[in-house]
């Protein structure tokens, strides 16, 4: 079926994604960044239903770490075929007149270089131009692109813009080569980022003002990110898919 790194593999969305992949035959690599027993929970499971993991420790937001993890993926499973840039952060929820640089800078230089630095290695392994077979990248962006986060966190909100656009200039860029570029715009998920926030609760405080009267599940988006590296989109490069339950 192919590779596949899933950065952030290794909790809430990454890690239903990491499952998903899995049981539909890629070999993945589950990256994670600080909770090692995580991410090798995700891999032993993966073993244990007969498929193939590895987990894997590197900083999206450090370029060293991100060029050694995507050495070691070339030994381990041979050339990458799927990305799904997926591993982000947000702190305490803040007006803007609250926000430090330091602060600033940190969920960009994770959110949004990380996302690049990672498509940069994968363009290199798959594209044509560099004798790659091909392949798709999926970068996880957030209904926040759109909607702004107010009050909340307006800095993650402009890293998921930045992801978005990232997305159609890269999606352009290597049509011609063999490689789609999408992404999917989750709304509220139940995961342990909102609890980084500083409102473990934050999906059942919001959910009833959500069309759809509910917040969503990792498993719902995975679905959306499979569908996207899959041979069924074929034609599809460019493009969202918002999982937001109406938002
Ligand atoms: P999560 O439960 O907080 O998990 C975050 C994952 O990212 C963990 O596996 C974490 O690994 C990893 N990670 C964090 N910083 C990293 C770094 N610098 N390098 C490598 N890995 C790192 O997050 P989630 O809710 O599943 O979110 C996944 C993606 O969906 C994010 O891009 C997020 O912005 C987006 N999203 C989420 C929601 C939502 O409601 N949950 C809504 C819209 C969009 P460690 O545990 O090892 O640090």
């Amino acid at each position: 079926m192919g590779v596949a790194l899933v950065t952030g593999g290794s909790r809430g969305i990454g890690k239903a994604t990491s499952l998903l992949l899995a049981q539909h035959g890629y070999k993945v690599v589950v990256n994670y960044f600080r909770n090692k027993q995580a991410a090798e929970e995700v891999v032993n499971k993966i073993v244990a239903n007969g498929g193939e993991a590895l987990a894997l420790r590197a900083d999206i937001a450090d370029e060293l770490q991100v060029m050694a993890m995507f050495a070691e993926i070339d030994n381990a499973f041979g050339p990458l075929t799927a990305l799904v840039n997926n591993a982000g952060i947000l702190f305490q929820q803040s007006t803007i007149e609250n926000l430090t640089a330091d602060r600033i800078n940190r969920v960009l230089a994770t959110n949004v270089t990380g996302y690049f630095l990672c498509c940069r290695e994968a363009v290199k392994r798959m594209a044509y131009r560099h004798g790659g077979e091909g392949g798709a990248i999926v970068n996880v962006s957030s209904a926040a692109a759109r909607l702004g986060s107010a009050g909340e966190y307006v800095d993650y909100a402009a890293s998921k813009g930045a992801v978005d656009t990232l997305t159609t200039g890269l999606a352009v860029e290597v049509a011609a080569q063999g490689i789609r570029v999408n992404g999917v715009r989750p709304g509220f998920i139940y995961t342990e980022m909102h609890a980084s926030g500083g409102e473990a609760g934050r999906v059942d405080r919001v959910k009833t003002a959500l069309p759809m009267q509910r917040g969503g599940q990792p498993e719902e988006i995975a679905e959306a990110i499979f569908w996207l590296l899959s041979e069924k989109a074929s034609y599809v490069t460019g493009t969202f898919i918002d999982a937001a339950g109406g938002k």
